[in-house]
């Protein structure tokens, strides 16, 4: 396995390879729900491809220095696991690598991003396409790995690759979660004992509201529920249209129920389908 720190060499290194490579872009601190992006990258990529995972806590798309510096690192654990998983290229760069200083282009969407995360953290998305954007190109890649779990990052992604005309084919792999339910993140490794007991009532919860016929006992159901201990604050909870992200009005479409909650500063993201009647 190779770990590279620095652009220039991943772009040189990616440069002479054969066969696809697959990149999958991730913030580190790796649980299981990576491992499986990585096991499917691997799949994609055959033995003649070349897995790439990068790990990259991207302080463009922090709205706050105080949740940068708190989330949570694990190089030495994440390389063990990266070579476990048979991944040929690790690119971590070192600090100021990613972003010249006088860095003043980014991207920007404003329909998808307007809503649910968009909304609550200004700016959060604009950093997360202009790296991910960055990642695709350094890595020169034929496919990209990520995860269901975070929806709207993945839906305008999606759409950053149509507007963009960006030859990557995305990949996705379902959200993988703790026997209790909770959805894998890392930032539940922050969770103190009590609101990680409490943690898994968030997506009972949405799977229970998600059975309900209307659109408002959806919502009612589903912020009594996650409210009801009295720990977990919500910071939104929304139905959506499936396909715009926007807010619907009634539940004559395929919808989404997303919520982000937070426990003490350590916030949650989880959402569930509902099928159209
Ligand atoms: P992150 O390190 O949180 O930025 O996530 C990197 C990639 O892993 C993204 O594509 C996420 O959607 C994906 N991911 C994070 N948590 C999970 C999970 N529980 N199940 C599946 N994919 C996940």
């Amino acid at each position: 396995m190779n770990v590279i720190r620095h652009r220039s060499q991943l772009r040189d290194f990616l440069s002479r390879v054969e066969g696809p490579r697959v990149l999958v872009p991730t913030m580190g601190a790796l649980h299981d729900g990576h491992l499986a992006l990585l096991a499917k990258a691997r799949e994609v990529a055959g033995n003649q491809g070349t897995v790439v995972v990068s790990i990259f806590v991207n302080p463009m798309q922090f709205d706050s220095k105080t949740d940068l510096a708190a989330y949570p690192r694990n190089e030495e654990g994440d390389l063990a696991a990266c070579n476990e998983a048979d991944v040929d290229v690790v690119f971590i760069p070192v600090e100021g690598e990613m972003y010249e200083a006088d860095c003043s282009v980014t991207v920007n969407e404003e329909r998808l991003s307007a809503g649910l995360c968009g909304s609550t953290r200004p700016g959060h998305f604009d950093g997360v396409w202009t790296v991910v954007l960055k990642l695709f190109l350094l890595s020169n890649c034929d496919v990209a790995v990520f995860g269901e779990k975070d929806m709207q990052q993945l839906a305008i992604i999606r759409r950053m690759i149509r507007d963009l005309d960006i030859s990557v084919k995305i990949v996705t792999h379902p959200t993988l979660r703790e026997a209790d339910g909770l959805a894998m993140s890392s930032r539940n490794a922050r969770l103190n004992d009590q609101y990680r007991a409490d943690a898994p009532r968030i997506y009972r919860a949405l799977s229970e509201a998600a059975k309900k016929s209307s659109l408002e006992e959806i919502l009612t159901h589903a912020r009594i529920e996650i409210e009801a201990s009295g720990l977990a604050r919500i910071d939104y909870l929304q139905v959506v249209d499936a396909q715009n992200l926007e807010p619907l009005k009634s539940l004559d479409t395929a919808a989404i129920l997303a919520v982000a909650v937070f426990y003490g500063d350590v916030r949650l993201i989880d959402h569930v389908l509902i099928p159209s009647c």
